[in-house]
């Protein structure tokens, strides 16, 4: 976590190039200032390093392993690596962000947690880490996806958090997102918002991919102790709003012989209506603070993504990798419900795992990779498939 200043980190005015910054109502200032202001310091001190390492060892279970796919590795002919964050506290990579920002939140007094979800992953890592610390919880999710979601409505209610139901616009992430920032406006000085990607405005995507890097941070011993090399020849990893593949790259954005893979949802193809394939399909805008790349219709309404998997049906993505994208650092490709299904199979009966929906659409790209045989390739299979045994049942004969 040491202070870097390349071009593809954040400069001080918050940008990423041209895509970044804080595009914040008047009213929101103050919070984000406080932030920003303070997290790289936070961040920095030594009492706030001892007791994020000690709770991501024993309460999160890292160094989650890395590790060797041979079956999968054979049928593609390269060297396979899966680093295996779906062994994670809650079952995905969303916590190393969550138990970070509590922390913060801790540091600056704040007695309150106000967050937004889709799905409900973020909101139940957020939970988690609000029970762990005795901290008030609100998470506000979208009306339509309290509905669908009802498992993880259930586990956050069990963990004492206070579900809001968000009932304006389409009722899905964007209306909850709105109304998490709503929230934070009229409780300023009590109230730290726990946002749960890469997304938001400066500091958020630069603050939540440094608690996101210990991901590549391990890779890197983890691949020295079993290689002999610290750099891969490629990571690949699923962007929703890119919180899991920042994660994954963060400790490999300056080594240039690291090639950086991108995976969007294609959904049920790119011209189909239904997809979330936002570098494909989109162009810059501001969402949620921030401008990035959003799929958006040509008069700037923001086009309501579709996906398989909930945690990639996001219409936009974080300020770094559109960056990345933009400079051609990253590379960006995109995989069907379909493909991301087919992967999921594959995946489980060639190594006995069942990845996350999300996941598996990194893993769809195995197959058009062409790696090489003496190649280095590290997946980062960002949660565990329980959550979506609804969905792999129906494909189930
Ligand atoms: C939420 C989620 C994602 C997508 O979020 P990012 O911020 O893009 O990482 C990916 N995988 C899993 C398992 C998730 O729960």
């Amino acid at each position: 976590m040491i202070e870097e200043a390349t071009q593809y980190h954040v400069n001080e005015k918050g940008y990423y190039g041209r895509f970044g910054g804080a595009f914040v109502p008047e009213m929101l200032y103050p919070n984000v200032e406080e932030l920003r202001k303070n997290y790289l310091q936070i961040i920095a001190e030594p009492s706030f390093q001892t007791e994020f390492q000690a709770l991501l060892r024993d309460y999160v279970g890292r160094p989650t392993p890395l590790f060797f796919a041979s079956r999968l590795s054979e049928k593609y002919g390269t060297q396979i690596y899966l680093k295996r964050e779906d062994l994670c506290h809650t079952g995905a990579h969303k916590v190393n962000n969550t138990i970070g920002q509590i922390l913060v939140a801790k540091r600056l007094n704040k007695q309150r947690i106000v967050a937004e979800t889709g799905a409900g992953q973020h909101g139940v890592a957020t939970a988690t880490v609000c029970a762990l610390m005795g901290m008030e919880c609100i998470v506000y999710m979208g009306e339509l996806d309290i509905e669908r979601q009802a498992s993880n409505v259930a586990r956050m209610k069990m963990l004492g958090a206070e579900v809001r139901a968000a009932t304006c616009g389409s009722k899905t992430l964007k209306d909850a997102t709105n109304e998490a920032m709503r929230h934070w406006i009229n409780n300023p000085v009590d109230t730290h918002y726990i946002i749960g990607s890469v997304v938001g405005p400066h500091p958020y995507p630069d603050m939540v991919a440094r608690f996101q890097s210990v991901i590549s941070e391990e890779i890197r011993w983890q691949l020295r102790e079993k290689t002999g090399r610290e750099n891969p020849d490629y990571v690949i990893a699923c962007v929703g709003g890119g919180s899991n593949a920042a994660g994954a790259f963060y400790h490999f954005l300056d080594e240039p012989s690291v090639r950086l893979i991108a995976l969007e949802a294609a959904g049920k193809g790119l011209t189909s209506g239904h997809s979330a394939a936002t570098t494909a399909l989109g162009k810059p805008g501001v969402l949620h603070g921030s401008r990035t790349i959003l799929m958006q219709t040509d008069d700037g309404q923001i086009t309501e993504p579709y996906s398989i998997s909930a945690g990639l049906d996001y219409p936009g993505i974080g300020p770094l990798h559109a960056y990345l994208f933009d400079s051609g650092r990253g590379e960006f490709y995109s995989a069907t419900d379909e493909e991301a299904v087919q992967a999921a199979f594959e995946l489980a009966q060639l190594e006995g795992i069942i990845p996350a929906l999300e996941t598996a659409h990194a893993l769809a790209h195995l197959s058009r990779l062409g790696a090489r045989a003496h190649e280095v390739v590290v997946i980062n299979l960002s949660g565990r498939g329980d959550k979506d045994l609804a969905t792999y049942m129906k494909y189930i004969q």
